[in-house]
């Protein structure tokens, strides 16, 4: 199998190629990006997306049932780099589409309009067990009993779950550093075993210290460098487009962090429509929080574009030396996209070429507001998922999205991620640190705090609106 898909650097002026069983997360000749590509000519591909239907009544305790169990597998043949035998699943990708109709009204759209993807639903809580049940497969095949990555956040709760779900058992191990940590997402790693180093640094002195560390020790590195993440993340267009019985909606909404999701979806459509199992592409929105907006400032303030894999270099370096310059560093309630130098920035700019895609940012006010109607009015989501939405919204005011237009926003994790970001919103105090609670007034348009009620039925009664 490994003959007909390659690992190959995605600068054109390069094009190295690389087998599959070289452990390697850049080009060593250039130091760019790797994409997995394929040799379709000569695998076996569904001629339409049908095909791929006569799967979901099966589960199954047969090899192939729990395959088409996942929401990843079940399109293997559009991700075939790994022999069916090393996949690692755990019925991951058994994620839902909803048309929200109330959220839509909410914000000037039309009913019928407006769809969520809940990536939360996933067995993690997060968009990344699509990506991780990937490149398990490729670390099992490949011998691999140690797996690794840095990050403080669904990245490692993702790993940890995986790592002690895989046969044989691996050991995960997570880096993460002295800063902010969302506890939904910490307490995962805790819980699912994962060997856990708190180094003294920021997380760019982790993410640099498990390459060291990966490198020395041969553990396998987890971190969306690794192109075969992105490889499972296309399953979550293929879900979006299965949901609709195949039609390509107009919009697909995504918050960008390290950008290696809306990478993965830019590549889906990519070969989806090269394969001929589609005929029309949808536009792709990025959108970036304020305070963490590299690629907002790039690519919509600075005009830079893929062009054809000769992106203008310097226009990013120049941005980074003065980030330097200024000791900047990000900051944003959505802790999962607080990240100034996104390591798939490049596959970025080419998704946003092959989408006809944009840039936006949104700032913490208005993603809190908007993750409160995600509450209000459908499942929940973390803060940065909700990013989307209030992209959305942004988008149907500035009239970019039209009121015919369907619009997908991928809601990337769960609302039970990071409680204290929902409770401080509704409540306006930190809980944990506040006995008793005081009163205060929240000031959020959506904010639902708890009245205070004496401990007396009267005044209960009274509060509940009864006489
Ligand atoms: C990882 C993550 C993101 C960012 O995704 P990228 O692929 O890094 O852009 C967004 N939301 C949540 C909940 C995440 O866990
Ligand atoms: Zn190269």
């Amino acid at each position: 199998m490994s003959d007909k898909a390659h690992q190959v650097c995605i600068n054109p002026d390069c094009r190295a190629t690389y087998s599959l069983d070289e452990i390697i997360f850049s080009c060593s000749k250039c130091k760019s990006l790797l994409d997995i590509v394929y040799d379709w000519d000569r695998l076996a591909v569904p001629r339409s997306l049908e095909f791929f239907e006569h799967r979901w009544g099966t589960k199954g305790r047969t090899a192939a049932g729990r395959l088409d169990f996942s929401g990843i597998w079940r399109f293997r043949e559009l991700l075939p780099f790994v022999p069916e035998d090393s996949i690692v699943t755990i019925g991951e990708g058994r994620t839902q589409l909803e048309q929200n109709d109330p959220l839509a009204r909410h914000i000037g759209m039309k009913p019928g309009k407006l769809f969520l993807q809940y990536e939360g639903l996933n067995p993690s809580g997060s968009f990344k067990d699509n990506g991780m049940t990937a490149a398990f497969s490729l670390a099992k095949r490949l011998g691999r009993t140690r797996v690794a990555c840095a990050s403080t956040g669904n990245t490692s709760a993702s790993l940890a779950m995986f790592a002690h779900k895989s046969d044989p058992p691996m050991q995960g191990i997570v880096f993460i550093g002295s800063g902010k940590i969302a506890y939904g997402k910490l307490s995962q790693a805790l819980d699912y075993g994962a060997l856990t180093l708190q180094i003294e640094g920021d997380f760019d002195a982790c993410l640099r210290r498990v390459l060291q560390a990966s490198d020395r020790l041969g553990l396998y590195l987890m971190n969306s460098v690794n192109p075969y993440r992105l490889e499972g993340q296309k399953a979550i267009m293929y879900r979006v487009l299965e949901a609709r019985d195949w039609e390509v909606p107009d919009w697909i909404i995504v918050p960008g962090g390290n950008l290696g999701n809306c990478s993965a979806f830019g590549k889906a459509f990519r070969e989806l429509h090269d394969l001929g199992l589609i005929k029309r592409i949808p536009r792709l929105a990025i959108i970036n929080a304020t305070g963490a907006n590299t690629l907002y400032q790039l690519v919509t303030k600075d005009g830079l574009r893929w062009n054809g894999g000769r992106y203008d270099r310097a226009t990013i370096s120049g941005l980074y030396a003065a980030m330097d310059e200024s000791h900047y560093l990000p900051h944003t309630i959505a802790s999962a996209i607080e990240i100034s130098r996104p390591v798939n920035l490049p596959k970025a700019l080419r998704a946003i070429d092959i989408m006809n895609g944009l840039v936006r940012e949104v700032s913490d006010d208005v993603i809190l507001e908007h993750k409160a109607l995600v509450g209000k009015y459908g499942f929940g989501c973390e803060p940065a998922s909700a990013a989307s939405v209030a992209g959305a919204h942004m988008l149907f005011d500035e009239k970019v999205i039209s009121p015919g237009e369907t619009v997908v926003c991928i809601l990337t994790g769960h609302v039970l991620k990071d409680p204290d970001a929902t409770v401080m919103y509704h409540m306006g105090v930190d809980m944990k640190h506040a006995t008793p609670p005081p009163q205060v007034t929240p000031t959020g348009a959506c904010s639902n705090s708890p009245k205070r009620v004496p401990d007396d039925l009267e005044a209960i009664c009274a509060a509940l609106g009864e006489k």
